[in-house]
C-alpha cells in the first residue's frame, strides 16, 4: 500500500476528530496497567466507573492491591466485564510488582522496547495489547496497541492484512507511519471506529476517509 495514502488518512481523521483527553503520555504505569485490565470488554464508561470505584476504596499502588480483600476488589469492579476474573488478575500482579520490582514499573520501562515487553508479557494476564498501550502511554516505545477498533478499522482501510493477527497488524502499521505518529494513530483509530467504522453498521457514507477506504462499497447501502 502506497505509504502516501496512509499518510492522507492519518492526516484526514487529525482533522476530523479533536483528540480525547486521554491522548497524553502518562506519568503513572502502575495505573494505566491497571485501567487497561479493566477496560478488557468493557465500554469506556465502565472502565472508568469501575477504575473510580477501585480508587475510593484502595490506593491505587502495587502494595496496597496485594493487600486488599479480593471481594473488596470484585465490589469495585462489579461494573465491569469479567470483573472477578480482572480482579483476581490485578491482586497477583500488583503482589508480583510489589514483591518483585519492589512497586516499581520504571526500571522495566527504562529496558530496551523488546526486553520491557517481554517482561510485561510474563506477567499473569498481561497480553501483548495491555503491554503495547503501557509501553506507548508511558515509555513512548515505539509500538501501537491494536484493540478491537484498531484491529478493525485498520484492515478495513487496507493498512493490515485482512487476516493477519496481532502482531502482523501491529507491524503493519508501524510500517506505514512514523514512531512519533504511534499514539495519535491509534487513538485516532480508535475514535473511526466507535464514531463511523462500527463492527456491524459502518457509517461509510459519512465517513471522513471513505475516499480513501478499499472497503467502503462493501457496506454502501448500511446508511
Ligand atoms: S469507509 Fe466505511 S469501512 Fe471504510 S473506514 Fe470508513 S466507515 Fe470504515
Amino acid at each position: 500500500m502506497a505509504a502516501s495514502r496512509a499518510e492522507k488518512i492519518l492526516q484526514t481523521l487529525r482533522e476530523t476528530f479533536a483528540l480525547p483527553k486521554w491522548a497524553v503520555p502518562r506519568r503513572n504505569p502502575f495505573e494505566t496497567l491497571i485501567v487497561t485490565i479493566i477496560s478488557q470488554n468493557t465500554a469506556g464508561r465502565n472502565t472508568a466507573k469501575a477504575f473510580e470505584n477501585l480508587s475510593k476504596k484502595f490506593r491505587i499502588t502495587p502494595e496496597a492491591l496485594a493487600n486488599a480483600e479480593i471481594s473488596q476488589i470484585e465490589k469495585c469492579l462489579n461494573v465491569a466485564g469479567l470483573y472477578r476474573n480482572k480482579s483476581k488478575i490485578i491482586k497477583q500482579i500488583s503482589k508480583i510488582i510489589h514483591e518483585k520490582f519492589h512497586d516499581d514499573l520504571k526500571p522495566i520501562l527504562s529496558l530496551s522496547f523488546e526486553e520491557a515487553r517481554r517482561t510485561l508479557l510474563e506477567l499473569p494476564g498481561i497480553g501483548p495489547k495491555t503491554a503495547d498501550v503501557v509501553l506507548l502511554f508511558c515509555a513512548e516505545k515505539p509500538t501501537v496497541p491494536v484493540d478491537t477498533h484498531v484491529n478493525r478499522v485498520a484492515k478495513r482501510l487496507g493498512l493490515a492484512p485482512a487476516n493477519g493477527n496481532y502482531e502482523m497488524v501491529r507491524e503493519s502499521l508501524q510500517s506505514l507511519y512514523d514512531a512519533k505518529d504511534y499514539l495519535v494513530l491509534h487513538v485516532l483509530l480508535i475514535q473511526l471506529g466507535r464514531s463511523y467504522c462500527k463492527s456491524r453498521n459502518p457509517l461509510c457514507k459519512q465517513c471522513a476517509v471513505n475516499m480513501l477506504c478499499p472497503s467502503k462499497q462493501l457496506w454502501d447501502n448500511n446508511d
